[in-house]
C-alpha cells in the first residue's frame, strides 16, 4: 500500500464516517441497524486508539532522548530550547488574544437564559483547584519515578525524565554511545510499528467520526449555536490563517504543501480528540512528509503534544467570557488579563487527552470568580468542540517543528561556527 493511496483512504474514511454517522442519527438510537453499527464502530475506534496508546510512551521516551542527545553541543541545545519555548508561548498568546477578541466582539451567551442551565449546574461538582494549588500540582507532576511514569502512561513526567536523560547523554559524550545507539534503534522499531498501525487509520477514523456524528444532541447544539460558531470560527481562523502565515513567513512553505504533509495527523487529531494519541502519527508526518530532522521533531513534537495547545488556550478564553455573559457579569480589562494568563497555564497543564481542557478550565473560571460548576453547561457539547481544538493543537506542534528547524538553521548560519544539525 503506497503513501498516496493511504492518504486517499484516510480522506475516504473521513467522508464515510460522517455520512454513516448522519445516516445512523436519522435512523435514530432505537434502530437495530444504528445499535449494531455503533457497536462495531466502538470496537474499531477503540482498537485504533489502543494501538496508538500502546506505542505512545515508548515513542515519547525514545524520541526525546534521541532528539536531545543528537543535539550534541550545549549551544545547539540552548537554541532549540529557547526557540521551542518561544514559539509555544508566542502562538498560544496569539490564540488567546484572538479568542478574547472574538468573544468581546460577538458576546456569545449574552442572550441566553441561565435558568435553562441551572439543572445541569446543580448536579455538577466542580473540582476546586485554585491557582496556587494548580501550580504546585503541575510542578509536582513534572518529576516522578520514571518507572512509575512509564507504567502509568504519565506523559509529562516521561517527557521530563527523557529530557534530563538526553541532556546527560550530551554531557557524557562518547562514553555512552552504546546507550544512544540502543535508543536510536528502539525508536526506529517503534516508528515501524506506527507505520503498521497507520494501515488501520482509515477504519479507525471512520469509526470515531461515525460515533461522534451519530451521538450528537442536536437540540443542545442549536441552543448553543452562537457560542459554538464563535469557538469554531476563531479556532479555524487561528488554524487556517494565523499559523499558516507564521509558517509561510518563516519557512516559505505554502499552506497547501503543509496540508499535504500534515493531513494524516490533522485528521487523526480531529477524530481522536487527543494530541497524545495522535502523537505517533504527528511525529511520522513531521519526519517523513514535512522533512523535519529527527532531532528537532523528536524534541518539539512530543513536548508540544503535552504543552503547546493553541486550540485549547483559545477555547478557554472564549468559554470563560461565555460563562461570564451567561451570568450577566462583564469582565473588566484586568480580569480579561487574568483570563489571558490563566488560559495559557491551563492549556499548558492540560494533558493531550479528550476533554482535558474542560478540566483545567476550572482554573480560569475560579481565577476571575466564576463558578466552576458552570462547566457543566459546556460538557455536553465538548465532544464536538474538542475535535477542532485538538486539530489546531496538533497543527501548532507541526508548524512549531518546522519553524524551530528554520530558526535554528538560520542562527547556525549567521553564527557560522556551530555545527549544522544533522
Ligand atoms: N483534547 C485536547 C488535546 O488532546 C486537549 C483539550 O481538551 O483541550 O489536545
Amino acid at each position: 500500500m503506497n503513501k498516496i493511496s493511504l492518504n486517499a483512504q484516510i480522506l475516504l474514511g473521513t467522508l464515510m464516517g460522517v455520512l454513516l454517522g448522519l445516516w445512523f442519527s436519522m435512523l435514530g438510537q432505537e434502530s437495530t441497524v444504528t445499535q449494531n453499527g455503533l457497536y462495531v464502530a466502538k470496537l474499531v475506534g477503540t482498537l485504533f486508539i489502543d494501538l496508538l496508546r500502546m506505542v505512545l510512551i515508548p515513542l515519547v521516551f525514545t524520541s526525546i532522548v534521541v532528539g536531545v542527545a543528537n543535539l550534541r553541543s550545549h549551544q545547539q541545545m540552548n537554541r532549540v530550547w529557547l526557540s521551542t519555548l518561544g514559539f509555544f508561548a508566542l502562538t498560544m498568546a496569539l490564540a488567546i488574544m484572538l479568542g478574547l477578541m472574538a468573544a468581546n466582539l460577538f458576546q456569545p451567551g449574552s442572550g441566553l437564559q441561565l435558568a435553562l442551565f441551572q439543572d445541569a449546574m446543580q448536579g455538577f461538582q466542580g473540582t476546586q483547584m485554585p491557582l496556587p494549588d494548580f501550580f504546585a500540582h503541575f510542578l509536582h507532576s513534572l518529576f516522578q519515578n520514571p518507572i512509575a511514569a512509564l507504567a502509568q502512561g504519565n506523559v509529562l513526567a516521561v517527557v521530563v525524565f527523557a529530557l534530563l536523560l538526553g541532556i546527560a547523554l550530551v554531557v557524557g559524550g562518547q562514553r555512552y554511545r552504546n546507550i544512544l545507539i540502543l535508543m536510536q534503534e528502539f525508536l526506529e522499531l517503534i516508528l515501524m510499528l506506527v507505520g503498521w498501525i497507520m494501515h488501520l487509520a482509515p477504519f479507525g477514523i471512520m469509526a470515531l467520526l461515525l460515533q461522534l456524528v451519530a451521538t450528537q444532541d442536536m437540540n443542545l447544539l442549536t441552543l448553543l449555536i452562537q457560542f459554538i460558531a464563535v469557538v469554531i470560527g476563531a479556532t479555524l481562523l487561528h488554524g487556517l490563517v494565523v499559523l499558516p502565515l507564521i509558517l509561510y513567513f518563516t519557512t516559505g512553505m505554502t499552506p497547501l504543501k503543509f496540508w499535504r504533509g500534515a493531513r494524516e495527523a490533522l485528521i487523526t487529531a480531529f477524530a481522536t480528540s487527543s494530541s497524545a494519541a495522535t502523537l505517533p502519527i504527528t511525529l511520522r508526518c513531521a519526519e517523513q512528509h514535512l522533512h523535519v530532522k529527527r532531532d528537532i521533531a523528536g524534541f518539539v513534537i512530543p513536548l508540544g503534544a503535552t504543552m503547546n495547545m493553541d486550540g485549547t488556550a483559545l477555547y478557554e478564553a472564549i468559554a470563560a467570557l461565555f460563562i461570564a455573559n451567561l451570568m450577566g457579569i462583564e469582565l473588566s480589562f484586568m480580569q480579561q488579563l487574568i483570563v489571558f494568563m490563566t488560559a495559557m497555564l491551563a492549556a499548558m497543564g492540560a494533558p493531550g487527552i479528550p476533554s482535558a481542557g474542560m478540566v483545567t478550565m476550572v482554573l480560569v473560571l475560579q481565577a476571575v470568580g466564576l463558578p466552576a460548576e458552570a462547566i457543566a453547561i459546556l460538557l455536553p457539547i465538548d465532544r464536538l468542540l474538542d475535535t477542532f481544538r485538538t486539530m489546531v493543537n496538533v497543527e501548532g506542534d507541526l508548524v512549531g517543528s518546522l519553524v524551530v528547524q528554520k530558526w535554528v538553521a538560520t542562527s547556525n548560519i549567521s553564527k557560522n561556527g556551530g555545527d549544522p544539525i544533522t
